[in-house]
Formats: C-alpha cells, sequence, structure tokens
C-alpha cells in the first residue's frame, strides 16, 4: 500500500522513528515540525492519513486538527493523536475536534502499524462506499427518469390511439346491413377506414421505430399539402361529427403552398384538437378549421363555440399531464402536450385565445 502520511511532531527524534517504521512498511511520509507547517503540507497535497502531536510549539494538536477538519478535503482524511503516556490528554477532546484515534508515547511499533493500517483501510472502505452510494444513486436517477418517459410513451400512444379508433367504431356502427344482415360499406367509407388503419398502424410502429431514449418527437418530414391532408382526416370524422352534431366551417384555401412536415404527426395535432372540442364541450358545436397563409409561415386554426377557457388556464394547457379545472374533466391532460412537442419540432408554435362562455381558438404555425 502506498498511503501518504504526515506526521507533525516537534521532536525531530519522534519523526525519524516514525517514519523509518512507515517507510518499511511502503508508506510515503511527510514531515512538519509544527502546526503552521501542517497546515501548509495539507495545501500542497491531501494526506491519506495525519499522526498528530498533541503538544506543539505554536498551536496545540486539537486546535490544529479542529483547522483540519474545517477544509472539506480533509474531512474524511484519518487523524490519529500522539500523546506521551504520562502527559495530559484530553481524549474526548481529541475525538470531538475530529480525531479517530490516538496513539501513546514510547511507541510500540507493532500497535502503531496495526492502528495506521486500521485507519487506512476504514477510510477505504467508506470512500468506496461513497462511491458505490453516489453511483446507485445516479442509476436509480436514470431508472426513474427512463421509466417516467415510458409512461409518457405508453399515455401517449393511448391517448393519440382513441380518437381514430373510437371514429372507426363509429363508422362501423353506422354501416347499414342488407336482408341477409351483411354490413354495406359505401366504398368512401371503406377507403377512410383502411387510411385509418394504416395510420393507426403508423403511429403504432413508431412505438418500435423510436425507442424513448428522448422524449423528442422525432419526424419523417416530407410535401404537405394541408387542404389533401386535413379533408382526408376529416372524413375519418365524419361519424363523430354526425354523432355529435357538429357544424363544420372548413376554411382551408385549395392553393395553400406546400409545406415541408411530418404529415402523420401534423394529423395528430389535428386529431387531438378537434377530439378535445368534441371531449369538453356539449353535441350541437361549431367547430372552425382553417388555415392563413403568412409570410414566412402558415397558421393553422381549430376553433369552437363551447364552453371556453379561463384566461388563468390557458398559459399551462400545453404542460404534460396539465388539465383543466371543471368537474367533467376526462383525460390525462397530454393531448395539448402532445401538439407543442410536434409543432416545436417542425420549429413552429402553439396557442390558444379563449373566452369562456363563447369560445377557444386553438392555432399553431408551421415554417413554410
Ligand atoms: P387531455 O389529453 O386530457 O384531453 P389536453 O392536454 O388535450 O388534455 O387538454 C388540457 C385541458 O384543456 C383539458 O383538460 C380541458 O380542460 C382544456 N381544453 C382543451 N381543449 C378544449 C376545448 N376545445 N374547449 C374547452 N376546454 C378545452
Amino acid at each position: 500500500m502506498n498511503a501518504d502520511i504526515l506526521i507533525v511532531d516537534d521532536r525531530p527524534e519522534n519523526l525519524r522513528l516514525l517514519s523509518s517504521m512507515l517507510e518499511q512498511q511502503g508508506y510515503r511520509v511527510r514531515n512538519a515540525l509544527n502546526g503552521q507547517r501542517a497546515l501548509t503540507a495539507v495545501q500542497k497535497q491531501v494526506p491519506d492519513l495525519i499522526l498528530l502531536d498533541i503538544k506543539l510549539p505554536d498551536i496545540d494538536g486539537y486546535e490544529v486538527c479542529r483547522q483540519l477538519k474545517s477544509i472539506p478535503t480533509l474531512q474524511p482524511v484519518p487523524i490519529l493523536f500522539l500523546s506521551a503516556l504520562n502527559g495530559v490528554f484530553d481524549k474526548v477532546k481529541a475525538f470531538q475536534v475530529g480525531g479517530v484515534d490516538y496513539i501513546t508515547k514510547p511507541f510500540q511499533e507493532e500497535e502503531i502499524l496495526m492502528r495506521v493500517g486500521t485507519q487506512l483501510q476504514l477510510s477505504q472502505q467508506k470512500e468506496q462506499l461513497q462511491h458505490q452510494n453516489q453511483q446507485l444513486a445516479r442509476e436509480i436517477r436514470d431508472r426513474q427518469v427512463a421509466q417516467e418517459r415510458l409512461q409518457v410513451l405508453l399515455h401517449t400512444v393511448s391517448h393519440d390511439l382513441r380518437n381514430p379508433v373510437a371514429g372507426l367504431g363509429m363508422t362501423l356502427r353506422g354501416a347499414h346491413s342488407n336482408e341477409a344482415g351483411q354490413a354495406i360499406l359505401e366504398r368512401s367509407m371503406r377507403e377512410t377506414m383502411v387510411q385509418s388503419c394504416d395510420r393507426l398502424l403508423r403511429l403504432i410502429d413508431s412505438l418500435t421505430t423510436d425507442p424513448p431514449e428522448t422524449e423528442a418527437i422525432s419526424l419523417q418530414p416530407q410535401w404537405v399539402v394541408l387542404p389533401t391532408l386535413t379533408q382526408s382526416l376529416l372524413r375519418e370524422w365524419r361519424s363523430m361529427f354526425e354523432r355529435h352534431r357538429v357544424q363544420l366551417d372548413y376554411r382551408i384555401p385549395k392553393d395553400l403552398p406546400r409545406i415541408e412536415a411530418d404529415p402523420d404527426q401534423l394529423a395528430r395535432i389535428f386529431d387531438n384538437l378537434i377530439g378535445n372540442a368534441l371531449k369538453y364541450n356539449k353535441p350541437g358545436l361549431k367547430l372552425t378549421v382553417a388555415a392563413i397563409p403568412k409570410e414566412t409561415e402558415i397558421r393553422c386554426i381549430v376553433a369552437d363555440n363551447g364552453i371556453g377557457i379561463p384566461p388563468q388556464q390557458c398559459g399551462r394547457l400545453f404542460d404534460r399531464y396539465v388539465r383543466g379545472q371543471g368537474k367533467k374533466q376526462q383525460g390525462l391532460g397530454l393531448g395539448l402536450y402532445i401538439c407543442r412537442q410536434i409543432v416545436e419540432a417542425h420549429g413552429g408554435r402553439i396557442g390558444v385565445k379563449s373566452k369562456p362562455g363563447r369560445g377557444s381558438q386553438f392555432w399553431f404555425t408551421i415554417p413554410v
């Protein structure tokens, strides 16, 4: 063992004796003849152990010990007091100021080596334990983060599967049957259902292709014609709209410039905003889906004339797991958080304007 030991003693013969004993065992030994020098020596290099005489010419050993222990890097370093057998030695005080053991003069080689060895071993074990504890704490933190991400992912996907699945169910229930009891699906209805299923499958696939190491949404951008995307999406909502007696006001101009975006993720935003309008408001709602081209972006709007949202709630609605305060709150408070993640991944912004009793207007921008 190559530990560094500092001996603080004003008597050269003691220093010589102790040094040679310890050096023979392979320890590196440094000497200090008084308290002040000891304090300087530890600044140069933190020793692994200190042997400290009680009686020193300048500052007494207790005080030196106290000053050493007030230096943060020296707190774990074991300090053993050296005291004369017949001298005045206050053991309690020695422990109070931070000493871990004491050795009485005249020195017995075996005893010194045993006590020094034991203290070095103890401090090494303590250091190892501390290191292991820190590593464990890090691992626990990492696992908590991973678990939280997994939970959010699970909630997110189940949240976003809900609207399309409910739409599919509604469409199927609305299908007529012929005299033989066979369901008759109009061609357009069948196409919409296939399209809906494809979208659901892509969402499910993203679970395995995008492992939840990061929370960021990964995009598969392509050129998107917004009127085409929204019209086909709104066809999936048709049965739901009929059930909720929604009056749809569609205002997306045909000649809107193309945007580079992930169409499935854009559809998730519209799904969430439209789904919310239906979920949080009474039937008979007027729903506006609009898009306005601006110089550098397209501003998309999903607005309703429903119950609205109190102004003090509007700011936080896009945070994770934040729900409104109303009595009939259903859901996890994730939809708008997902929308914000997707919009921000596209480099856009999202917000809401609302007047309680008059309705809510959710808007988001996508850069052109
Ligand atoms: P969830 O995922 O639970 O539906 P969201 O994050 O989508 O939650 O929405 C957060 C809250 O915003 C809801 O709990 C609701 O109070 C409010 N909210 C969202 N959209 C509307 C809306 N169109 N009309 C009224 N309240 C809404």
